[in-house]
């Protein structure tokens, strides 16, 4: 039985699926297996309500929509800005 073709899966299966790796307390990464579609277990935030809010819900989301029209704005302030100040100096 040395040359079986199919390898049995002896420290494999954990190894592959890839490790929750959040720092514990004694300072070795997590081994426990990470929530499926996480990236950690759920100790360690990957838990069902944990975590920000997907899509528009999280303030880290960009829709790429405004950013024209935002940046016009910005150089209108900075102009306008600059404008008031000049004559503020003027006027004084
Ligand atoms: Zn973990």
């Amino acid at each position: 039985m040395t040359d079986n073709p199919v390898r049995p899966v002896d420290n494999g299966t954990l190894s592959q699926a890839g490790r929750c790796g959040a720092k514990t307390r004694s300072g070795a990464p997590c081994k426990s297996a990470p929530v499926t579609g996480r990236r950690r277990c759920r100790m360690h935030g990957g838990a069902d309500g944990s975590g920000a809010p997907s899509g528009s819900r999280n303030g880290n989301y960009k829709h790429g929509r405004y950013t024209a029209e935002v940046a016009a704005t910005r150089r209108w302030l900075r102009e306008a800005t600059h404008m008031l100040r000049k004559l503020n100096e003027s006027a004084g």
